[in-house]
């Protein structure tokens, strides 16, 4: 702790102290040793005292006893130059100051039983006292239990009062949406106002219904909030009177509370907010004052100073390490699985984006934790109401996502959430990924208000929901002019074929373990994918190294370990433990799969496959087809009638769906001749991958095997394309028969 705050906190402490034993004495003198005091209805006494020392104040003998205690604990005030370097006689300051002020206030409320309310409804304008003062034990039950399940993160415990009432109401209400509780003690140095009292000014109802509780207009009454997490530790948590270090490590661990000092600290909020530092509870002020950043006791920094105003909510989440609970998904149309299967008809079609008419690409990337602002969202361009009827915008939705414990592996896992949670909005449809996504918006769901910023507050609230232990913050752009567009598609791009890349140096000998992911079984309910790391999910966004990260964030999620078992056959790429995850998950749909056949049980092929691979029997060998080529093939039909035959989650023999990435991986149709059975594929895609075709046709002893494989400027025939690949020598014709 830095020197200064040590002198103020030891001085502060000095001052708390010696005023609470001067009153002790005085009641004493006035009532006897064994006059009774303690907080109303409660079976923990002044409950710190209690929780930490494990000893019962009934009477002022007792608390005299504590107070005694109290004296010695306090550290004689420092010289100014006299150097503290330990936390440690600060830390016994601040509970020496708490211990006193619990004795304060009990002497306080034995003398004025009507200080305080001890009420659990609303105080508003019309109240003419607003302080609670300490809850009893009924609240306790109540509340309490509310830290422990998780529907209360914690509490805000603010001294001191905000620059105007507006800002005091925005702060208020900030914590309110982040479920926290706010405990308010204290009026400012001048004792003018209080936090509480400039949000009943404010108009705004609070009280413990609220959650924005008023316990006292000293800044003792900060007592009523610890001494309230000491209780709840020991009313929940099974920690024993006395057990201090437990209890500490108890609050500091499940109680996300911090300290927000909003206006001028006096010697004395010093004292309380380092004994508030035992508890793990770092202050987080607008005022400048030394920080105090080793990350020791607190969970991080102990102080944090210095901060503007309309940045402390979201900068004291962010120390505190708070993970934010959002239960509502603040967009106007309704939202849920039950909307995931829906299709918007070409005559409900307000407008869309990507699709083959625009581009659309999506990309979850990490930031440093300073570049984010959490729950921001903007939209750069038109939008959805900008268009003609059935018109298209070109879309790219980049998510900017930081936290302590964020690993880029989960980049993916996050970015392939889209998919399904826009699928989850009321008219609206959402195909593929990466940069061939495809969203439908439906003329009901525009003309009730949805626009693009909707959807990222979806994701805000929603990546919270299901993925706030991975990360704390997450600020959502979207674009929509053109080259804007293509400017992060760009980006995108690069980072896609990186992630694809890190399962190249791995084989699906190399590990026992394959996963299964079944993220798409709401549209296509027989669906799995089974992915190894030499097959890629057939979407491209998921290989075996996200199913990986997905698992280990969500271990009950959609993507299992599968104990591959033993090989059955080797050619085609069966394993006994696949075939009997894939029957499970399949509802008895599918027997078995070929990891390395379009032949012999091909694995199923759901929508969102990059690329559909089929069968060319006259030229004895097989073409493949990505998203992006609208055009015909040599099979006799386009992509989408493709998607239509293949896709849905039924086996057919002859087709595949599959990545870009899979193509030049060394298992591909391996059983049908791998590679070198590749006759056809749209002149796009084999410049999209050219380097490593080249690359695994010198593998495969082709290295000019790119040139051999015809494309549309060839043909898009049998008939037109096999005099070609007789010309150039194509391997494929001189493999066994594919019939
Ligand atoms: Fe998962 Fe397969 Fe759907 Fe991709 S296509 S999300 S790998 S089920
Ligand atoms: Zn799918």
């Amino acid at each position: 702790m830095s020197k200064i705050i040590i002198s103020a906190v030891i001085r502060g402490a000095h001052k708390i102290v010696n005023n609470a034993s001067q009153k002790l004495d005085d009641a004493i003198a006035k009532y006897g040793p064994q006059q009774e005091i303690g907080f109303p209805d409660t079976a923990y006494f002044l409950p710190i005292i209690y929780s930490l020392m494990g000893m019962p104040v009934k009477n002022l003998k007792d608390a005299k006893s504590v107070m005694d205690r109290c004296i010695e604990m306090l550290p004689p005030v420092p010289a100014e130059k006299h150097h503290l370097p330990y936390l440690g006689p600060g830390l016994d300051a601040g509970l020496a100051t708490l211990f006193a002020e619990e004795i304060f206030e009990a002497i306080r409320i034995l003398e004025q039983p009507d200080f305080y309310l001890y009420s659990e409804d609303i105080i508003d304008k019309s109240s003419q006292n607003i302080w609670v003062g300490p809850a009893n034990d009924i609240i306790l039950r109540k509340r309490g239990v509310e830290f422990v399940d998780g529907s209360a993160p914690g509490f805000a415990a603010i001294v001191g009062s905000a620059p105007s009432v507006e800002e005091a109401c925005a702060l208020a209400h900030e914590y309110q949406t982040k479920n926290l509780y706010v405990f308010i003690a204290a009026r400012d140095i001048e004792g003018k106002t209080s936090f509480a009292e400039q949000l009943v000014e404010g108009g705004m109802q609070i009280g413990w219904p609220t959650r924005l509780v008023p316990f006292g207009p000293d800044i003792s009454a900060a007592v009523f909030a610890l001494g309230f997490a000491c209780r709840a530790a020991m009313a929940f948590g099974g920690i024993k009177p006395g057990a201090a270090l437990k209890n500490l490590i108890y609050n500091k661990d499940r109680v996300f509370a911090f300290v927000n000092a909003l206006s001028e600290i006096p010697d004395e909020w010093y004292a309380n907010a380092a004994g508030a530092i035992n508890w793990g509870f770092p202050t987080i002020t607008t005022q400048d004052i030394p920080q105090v950043l080793p990350t020791g006791i607190c969970t991080y920094e102990h102080v944090v100073s210095n901060v503007p105003f309309k940045e402390i909510g979201p900068k004291s989440i962010e120390v505190r390490g708070l993970k934010v609970v959002i239960t509502e998904v603040p967009i106007p149309v309704a939202f849920g699985p039950a909307f995931e299967g829906e299709r918007v008809r070409k005559d409900e079609l307000r407008s869309q984006c990507g699709g083959g008419k625009t581009l659309a690409v999506e990309w979850v990337t990490s930031k440093r934790m300073d570049e984010v602002e959490d729950g921001k969202v903007e939209l750069i361009g038109p939008d959805l109401d900008s268009v003609k009827e059935g018109g298209a915008l070109p879309l790219a939705i980049l998510v900017e996502v930081a936290g302590r414990n964020f690993q880029a592996d989960f980049e993916p896992i996050l970015e392939r959430q889209i998919h399904h949670l826009v699928n989850y909005v009321q008219g609206i449809m959402h195909m593929g990924q990466r940069d061939i996504a495809w969203y439908r918006f439906g003329k009901s769901a525009v003309e009730k208000g949805f626009r693009l910023e909707h959807i990222g507050k979806l994701l805000h609230a929603k990546f919270h929901q299901d993925f706030g232990a991975v990360f704390d913050k997450v600020q959502i752009k979207l674009f929509t002019e053109k080259e804007k567009v293509e400017e992060i598609a760009n980006q995108a791009r690069k980072v896609y074929s990186e992630r694809d890349a890190r399962v190249e140096g791995m084989t699906d000998e190399t590990t026992d373990i394959f996963y299964s992911c079944t993220l798409c079984q709401s549209f296509a309910p027989t669906h799995v994918c089974v992915v190894s790391p030499e097959r890629t999910g057939l979407c491209g966004a998921y290989n075996w190294m996200d199913c990986k990260a997905s698992n280990e964030i969500n271990p009950t999620g959609p993507n299992q370990p599968v104990a591959k078992g033993e090989c059955t056959d080797e050619r085609y790429g069966q394993f006994a433990g696949v075939n009997e995850f894939v029957q499970k998950a399949s509802r008895q749909a599918i027997n078995s799969v070929s990891f390395y056949s379009l032949l012999v049980d091909p694995m199923t092929t759901c929508g969102c496959c990059e690329c559909i691979a089929a069968i060319l029997p006259m030229c004895n060998g097989v073409m493949t087809v990505h998203r992006d080529y609208t055009g015909e093939t040599p099979c006799g039909m386009k992509f989408t009638t493709l998607a239509g035959t293949a896709g849905g989650g039924l086996q057919s023999p002859g087709f595949v769906g599959h990545s870009k990435y899979n193509i030049c991986q060394r298992k591909y149709l391996l059983g049908d001749g791998g590679l070198l059975r590749l006759v056809w594929m749209p002149k796009s895609l084999k410049e999209e991958l050219r380097e490593r075709l080249v690359k695994r046709g010198e593998e495969m002893g082709y290295p000019n095997l790119i040139d051999m494989i015809a494309d549309e400027t060839v043909g898009v025939t049998e008939d037109e394309i096999y005099p070609f690949l007789e010309e150039k020598g194509h391997p494929a014709l001189k493999l066994e028969s594919i019939l």
